[in-house]
Parts: C-alpha cells; sequence; structure tokens
C-alpha cells in the first residue's frame, strides 16, 4: 500500500515548536506535530470500499495489517508526521478561546487522481489541545460518525467521509448523560477524510490573538489550495473567499433542510470551511416534523441549535468569521452587504427547495403560501417528516382532497388524532395543493420521480443506529453493514430493506441514544 503524499498543511503553514504532548496555549502556529496513541486490539468493523477506491486502495489493501495499523494510529504511514491542529472557536454562542484537535490527529495528506484528501483518525489519544479530556471516542459515537458521514454524502450533501470504524480494544471511561454514572465503554477510531479539515474557528483563534500574520498566512494557504479559481490574494480576493465561503454554508444548510438533518453543535468549531458537514457529536434527523426540535440535550433549554434555527445560525456563524477577516479587509459595507445577502438567498432558495419537495416545476405567486400552510399543517399532529413526503408522491392530480389526505395517512404518528377541526385543515391544505398541481403540465408519474429524487426514502433515524449500537456493543456488527447498504441509495425503493421506511417506533421515544443525546463522545 503505497500513497502518493502531499502534506501541504504541515509544509506550508507555521508549526508549534514544541513537540512535547502537554496541554498548552499554541501560538502563532496552525498545527502541533503528535503522535497517535498505541492501541491495544485494534479490529475493523467497517470500511468504506467505494471510498477506498478513490484513495487507490483495493478491498485487499483495505483488509490488511497494514490498514488495520495506521486507521488505528498503531504505525505511521512511512515519511509522513502525524499532527493536531490549532483552533478556537464560539460555542453556544461564547468565545471559548482555543479548542483544537483534542481527540483527533491527522494522518497525511494524499493526492489521488487529481484528488486531495486529509486522513485524520478520530479517537486517537491526547493531543496538546486535549484540554481536561482523554482524546478518547467510544463505540457508539464512532458509529454514529461513520454512518452518518456516508450517509449524508449518499444523499448528496456535502460532508466530511468516513474510510473506516474500527475498536481499539481499549476501554474508555464515558458518563453519558453527565449524571455521575460513569462506565466504561468500548474505545473506537473513525478515519476520517476530507480535502480539509479547516474551520470557521481556525481563522477566529489567530485573529482573536491579533496574529495578523498568522490569520493572513491561513487566509492565503485556503484560497491557493482550495479556493484556487479565486487568483491571487488581495482585498477583493478575501471579500470573494468570504462570499463564497457564505454560499456553500448556505447551501450545505438549505440541505439539511430538505432532508430534516439537525447538527445539535454549530458552533464555529464545527463549521467548515468548505461547507461540509463536519464534526457528527449529538446530531439527528426530525421525525414528527417539529420545528423546535433539536436532539442534543446539553442544548435543552436555550434550543440554540434547533431544527428551524439552524440557517439563523449559519448567519451568526458567518457574522463571526467576517470578524476574524476583518484585519485583512478593513471594511466593514462589503462584508456586511454579503451578510444581509444571504438573507435574501435564504429565502429564495428556502423556497425552491419547498417547491421541488412538492414536485412543484414553476413559480407562482402564492406558492409561498401553500408552504406556509403545509407548514403549520404538518405542526398540527406528530406527523413524520420522510414519510409525509414521500407518499405524497403518490398524489394524483385528479384524486378528491380526501383520497390524497389516504395517500398521506401513515405518515401520522396518531392516525386517529385526523379528525374534526384537524382533518379540515389537512382537507383544506390537501385542496389548494391539488388546485396547485393543476397549474403544472408535468405527468403525475413524472412528477413523482422528480420529489422521489429530494425526497429521501430512507435517512439515519436516531433509533436505527441504536439498534447497531446495541448490537456492536454485543459484538454483532451485522446491522452496521445492513445500515450502511441501504443508506448507499436512500432515494431508491429497495423494497428489500422496506422495515427501514418506517416511524419512529414508539420504544424509541424516550430512549437514550434515540431521542436524547449528549456531547459525550
Ligand atoms: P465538539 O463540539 O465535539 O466538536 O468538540 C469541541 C472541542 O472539544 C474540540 O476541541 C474537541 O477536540 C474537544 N473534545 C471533545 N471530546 C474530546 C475528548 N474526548 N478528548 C479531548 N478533546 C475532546
Ligand atoms: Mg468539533
Amino acid at each position: 500500500m503505497k500513497f502518493n503524499l502531499d502534506n501541504r498543511f504541515t509544509n506550508e503553514l507555521p508549526a508549534d515548536p514544541i513537540l512535547e504532548n502537554t496541554r498548552r496555549q499554541v501560538t502563532n502556529s496552525c498545527f502541533s506535530f503528535v503522535s497517535p496513541k498505541q492501541t491495544k486490539a485494534p479490529k475493523l468493523l467497517h470500511c468504506a470500499l467505494e471510498l477506498g477506491k478513490e484513495l487507490g486502495l483495493s478491498e485487499k489493501d483495505m483488509k490488511s495489517d497494514t490498514f488495520l495499523n495506521y486507521s488505528t494510529g498503531n504505525e505511521i504511514i512511512p515519511n509522513t508526521k502525524p499532527y493536531a491542529m490549532c483552533y478556537g472557536g464560539h460555542q453556544f454562542g461564547n468565545w471559548a478561546g482555543q479548542l483544537g484537535d483534542g481527540r483527533a490527529i491527522n494522518l497525511a495528506e494524499i493526492e489521488h487522481d487529481n484528488l486531495h484528501w486529509t486522513l485524520q483518525l478520530k479517537g486517537a489519544g491526547e493531543t496538546p489541545y486535549s484540554r481536561t479530556a482523554d482524546g478518547l471516542a467510544v463505540l457508539r459515537s464512532s458509529i454514529r460518525e461513520y454512518l452518518c458521514s456516508e450517509a449524508m454524502h449518499y444523499l448528496g450533501i456535502p460532508t466530511t467521509r468516513a474510510l473506516s470504524l474500527s475498536l481499539t480494544g481499549d476501554q474508555v471511561l464515558r458518563d453519558m448523560l453527565y449524571d455521575g454514572n460513569a462506565a466504561h465503554e468500548p474505545g473506537a477510531i473513525v478515519c476520517r477524510l476530507a480535502p480539509s479539515f479547516l474551520r470557521f474557528g481556525s481563522f477566529e483563534l489567530p485573529a482573536s490573538r491579533e496574529d495578523i500574520t498568522t490569520l493572513k498566512q491561513l487566509v492565503n494557504y485556503t484560497i491557493k489550495h482550495h479556493y484556487q479559481h479565486l487568483g491571487k490574494p488581495s482585498k477583493q480576493i478575501y471579500l470573494q473567499f468570504f462570499q463564497e465561503v457564505a454560499d456553500k454554508t448556505l447551501d450545505m444548510i438549505i440541505h439539511w433542510q430538505r432532508v430534516g438533518f439537525v447538527h445539535g453543535v454549530m458552533n464555529t468549531d464545527n463549521l467548515s470551511i468548505l461547507g461540509l458537514t463536519i464534526d457528527y457529536g449529538p446530531y439527528g434527523w426530525l421525525e414528527g416534523y417539529d420545528y423546535d426540535w433539536t436532539p442534543n440535550t446539553t442544548d435543552r433549554q436555550q434550543k440554540r441549535y434547533r431544527y428551524s434555527n439552524q440557517p439563523n445560525i449559519g448567519l451568526w456563524n458567518l457574522l463571526k468569521l467576517a470578524n476574524a477577516l476583518y484585519p485583512l479587509i478593513n471594511e466593514t459595507a462589503p462584508l456586511e452587504k454579503i451578510l444581509e445577502n444571504y438573507k435574501h438567498q435564504f429565502e429564495s432558495k428556502h423556497q425552491e427547495m419547498f417547491a421541488q419537495k412538492l414536485g412543484l416545476e414553476s413559480h407562482q405567486k402564492n406558492d409561498k403560501e401553500l408552504y406556509d400552510q403545509l407548514e403549520s399543517v404538518l405542526h398540527l399532529t406528530e406527523t413524520d417528516m420522510t414519510l409525509f413526503f414521500r407518499q405524497l408522491a403518490n398524489t394524483s392530480k385528479n384524486d378528491s382532497p380526501s383520497m390524497a389526505l389516504d395517500r398521506i395517512r401513515h405518515s401520522f404518528y396518531v392516525p386517529d388524532a385526523i379528525k374534526d377541526a384537524i382533518k379540515l385543515k389537512w382537507l383544506e391544505w390537501m385542496t389548494s395543493y391539488l388546485k396547485r398541481l393543476q397549474l403544472e403540465s408535468i405527468s403525475d408519474s413524472d412528477r413523482k420521480a422528480n420529489m422521489d429524487k429530494v425526497n429521501p426514502k430512507y435517512v439515519l433515524r436516531n433509533y436505527m443506529s441504536q439498534l447497531a449500537i446495541d448490537a456492536a456493543e454485543k459484538g454483532d456488527y451485522t446491522l452496521i453493514d445492513e445500515l450502511y447498504t441501504v443508506l448507499k441509495k436512500p432515494y431508491d425503493e429497495q423494497p428489500a430493506f422496506e422495515k427501514w421506511f418506517q416511524k419512529r417506533p414508539e420504544w424509541a421515544r424516550h430512549k437514550v441514544g434515540c431521542s436524547m443525546l449528549s456531547c459525550s463522545s
């Protein structure tokens, strides 16, 4: 197994001169060299074979001892020097100072078929940025990260990728609900891939320290390698760079809203400068369509990162990035204009996305009303988002309103609740929708085909991950593979997997891991 190495991050950016692995403030540097912890008995649980091919790895390579050793940190790829990145961040609205890769270690950068990848291990031990924690990850959170990053990719949503999931053979102590009941759990490592793991917080940290030299080096580096089409850095190019980051961030969030993904911890250290979904922690998927839902119990009171607030938080985080870039631009008006524009862009892109979900090709004057009305009827009783949109595609223009309502009946958690005033409201909406469909020239079957391309049939519901976790903790890894397989084709019918196209079962409603998640990974 031989990689075509191109370690440009460590070659071109300033390194922390201290080599000891002690926890400290790291200044005037973008990263610290650090070695992964040796693991006791590593074991590969699953690997993404298609992704491996993109790196030039065969199935044989990925199932070899060498790969197992690289992907769990027991062996260093020859001619490489692993490192942890230095960054800061705003956490839950407050500046948290230096954070950094506390439990992630970058192995190397690889070039293959004109694609550039950074390989990173999550859970490979302490770094100078581990603060009070151990740098490790447990099996449950690693399964969640592994499955969800790949599921997002196959949904067509920009994301970091996951190449492999392994057990370390070590035990890790965790207080899962932060309630004083710590217990040992199996340790695991996910090998993640992305063109770059730089975050908004990577730029905020040098700016907060008024270290303009490092800030400028980092921004120039990012433009040179990840926004190369922009050309030679200048004030104008910095503004264009910010505009593109804003566009990518918005596109990513619109995708999240489309499929009902709630990130859960949209701190600025968890927002990628490339607009990739990154850091899968206490994320979740809307089941009942509920604006106010957040999977993260740590955010239960404030609900800062609830589903409906994700677009606003994107903007808030972009404002922090704008502040960080300001010393290179020295003018607020053009930055403000980009932020202001985000709001308008959001409105139009959100409407466009809603139109697609409803199978509408053209835009009509009163469509906004139709979307708003739908959002309010979806809130009348608990209605499963994924089931609803998927089943709505079966509507025929010639349906009566009650026939159309029957088609989506399966998406109500309590079908008997659809009576009296609630039923009337639903029939009212169906009447408007059917009337609206009459204005479309497209056939029922073509509309269904279009809708099925944007409304996934299969998403990684929390209870599905939890079933895979429960089985894996007992040594049975088959469900990880089954979910991985079904989520590779989320828009296809896949009749063999129909059992995953169902509402969240009642047992999962209040179960830890299904409805309650914390950051304790
Ligand atoms: P997160 O919000 O999970 O992305 O993490 C926020 C910060 O905490 C990052 O700097 C992480 O590296 C750090 N962190 C989280 N968990 C651990 C851990 N187990 N050990 C060391 N650092 C951690
Ligand atoms: Mg993070």
